[in-house]
C-alpha cells in the first residue's frame, strides 16, 4: 500500500511562488528588501503589537533575547525540560547556568514549582533574586508555549514581576495563539513576556524554510535587536562598530514566502482547530489513549496533537509504536527526551521534575498537516487503535 501520512508538511496554496520570483526578479535575495519589512508589519499587525523583527531562525529570536534581557555568563535562567532542546541552548550560548523547573498537564511551566523555587530555594535581595546554592543571579525565566498551547501566563507574569525576572516566551509552536479569557484576553502568545520569539523552520504552522521572528514589550528594544542582528554598524558610510553584533537576520527570499504564509495563516489555524476536533472525537471515551486538551479560556493555534498513551494497558516501547505505525502509512513522532537528560546538560540543576517525566514516555504527535483529509484522520485513528489493541497487555 503506497498511502503515506506525513506528520506535519509545509503547505504551499498560496502566493508563495509568485513573491519568491518576485524577490528574485527584483534581485534583493539576501538581508535588505521589502518583503522583510513587509513580513514585520503583517506580524505586528496579526500579533497587535508595535514592533517584530524578522531573524533567522527561532533560535536566534530565543538568543537574541536572552542577550536583551542581560543575561551573562554565570547567571541563571529558568527553563523548561520537556521541550525542544533549542529552547534552552541559547542559555548555553551566553555561557549561563540553565535550571530546570517541571511542567504541569499543559507541558508548559508550572507556576505552582516555579513559585516555590523562587520562595525556597532562593532570597530575594536588592531587588534581585538570589539562588542559595551559588549565589548566583536569577535574570530570566523561558516559558515555551508547548504545541501550541498557551502557558499559564497570569500566574508565571505575576511571580516574575514579584521577583524581578525578564520573561522570554518561547512562542515558536504558538503562532496565533492568544487568550480568550481572564486579564489577558485579546493577547497573544509572545505577547505578553518581555520577550517573544517565533520561528518559521519547515514544520511550524506557517514556515519560511527556515527563519523566525521576535518582538518586545518595548519597541526600542526590537529596533535594537534589529541592529545587532545585522551585525551592529552604526555608521551608514564606514564600517563602525560599538557593539558586537550578529549575522541574524532573516532573508528577502525567506520573508517571501513569509508573506504569503501569513495569508495564509488564519485558514491554518482554522484547519487545525477543526482537525483536533475530529481527533478528539475518535478518541473520545477511549480507554488506551486519549487526546490531551488545550487550555481553556484560550483560542489555540492547535499545531500539534498528543495523544497520551495509557501506560497500564501498553508498555510496548515508543519506538516500536512508532515504526509499527509507520508500517500503515501514518508518520508519528514521541515527544522529546528531557533536555536535562542530554549530554550537555547532564548535571544541570533540575527542581522536582514529576509531570516531565511522566508525559515523556507517554505522548505520541499524531499527523497534523493542515492538508490532512477527513478520510486520513479517520483512518490513522482507526490504524492507531487496531494497534492498541493488539497491544493491549490488559486484554482478556
Ligand atoms: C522550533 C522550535 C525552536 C527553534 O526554532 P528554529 O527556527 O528551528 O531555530 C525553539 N523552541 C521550540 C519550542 C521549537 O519548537
Amino acid at each position: 500500500m503506497g498511502r503515506f501520512i506525513p506528520l506535519s508538511i509545509p503547505n504551499f496554496e498560496g502566493n508563495e511562488r509568485k513573491y519568491v520570483d518576485d524577490a528574485i526578479d527584483q534581485g534583493w535575495v539576501s538581508t535588505g528588501g521589502a518583503y522583510i519589512t513587509k513580513l514585520e508589519e503583517e506580524m505586528a499587525k496579526f500579533l497587535h503589537t508595535d514592533n517584530v523583527a524578522a531573524c533567522q531562525s527561532g533560535t536566534s529570536a530565543l538568543h537574541m533575547s536572552l542577550v536583551e534581557c542581560g543575561v551573562k555568563p554565570g547567571d541563571i535562567v529558568l527553563v523548561p525540560p520537556l521541550t525542544f532542546i533549542a529552547a534552552v541552548n541559547p542559555v548555553k550560548y551566553q555561557f549561563a547556568q540553565p535550571i530546570f523547573i517541571d511542567c504541569d498537564d499543559s507541558f508548559c511551566l508550572d507556576p505552582v514549582k516555579l513559585r516555590e523555587f523562587c520562595e525556597t530555594e532562593c532570597s530575594f535581595i536588592n531587588g534581585e533574586l538570589i539562588y542559595k546554592t551559588n549565589g548566583a543571579k536569577i535574570k530570566a525565566i523561558v516559558v515555551v508555549h508547548v504545541f501550541g498551547n498557551m502557558a499559564d501566563m497570569e500566574s508565571i507574569m505575576d511571580i516574575a514581576a514579584k521577583y524581578n525576572l525578564k520573561v522570554v516566551e518561547d512562542s515558536t509552536e504558538a503562532l496565533g495563539t492568544c487568550y480568550t479569557e481572564g486579564k489577558f484576553a485579546g493577547k497573544y502568545a509572545g505577547t505578553i513576556g518581555d520577550f517573544g520569539a517565533f520561528s518559521f523552520n519547515g514544520n511550524k504552522i506557517i514556515t519560511t524554510g527556515g527563519g523566525g521572528a521576535v518582538t518586545a514589550n518595548k519597541s526600542a528594544t526590537v529596533d535594537h535587536i534589529r541592529f545587532l542582528s545585522t551585525q551592529a554598524k552604526t555608521d551608514p558610510h564606514y564600517y563602525i562598530h560599538d557593539e558586537v553584533g550578529y549575522n541574524y537576520r532573516m532573508t528577502n527570499l525567506q520573508a517571501a514566502l513569509g508573506v504569503a504564509q501569513m495569508e495564509e495563516l488564519p485558514e491554518f489555524i482554522r484547519r487545525k482547530q477543526a482537525n483536533f476536533e475530529k481527533y478528539s472525537k475518535l478518541f473520545e471515551n477511549y480507554e488506551l489513549a486519549k487526546i490531551i486538551p488545550f487550555r481553556l479560556g484560550t483560542s489555540s493555534n492547535k499545531w500539534f496533537y498528543s495523544l497520551e498513551i495509557n501506560r497500564e494497558r501498553i508498555t510496548t516501547e515508543m519506538r516500536e509504536i512508532i515504526t509499527r505505525l509507520q508500517d500503515k502509512g501514518i508518520q508519528t513522532r514521541a515527544i522529546w527526551g528531557l533536555i536535562n537528560e542530554q549530554k550537555p546538560y547532564l548535571g544541570e540543576v533540575t527542581y522536582k521534575l514529576e509531570k516531565a517525566p511522566y508525559y515523556a514516555e507517554r505522548i505520541l504527535n499524531i499527523p497534523s498537516s493542515t492538508q490532512i483529509t477527513d478520510e486520513e484522520i479517520e483512518y490513522v485513528a482507526a490504524e492507531i487503535k487496531k494497534l492498541f489493541e493488539e497491544l493491549d497487555n490488559g486484554k482478556k
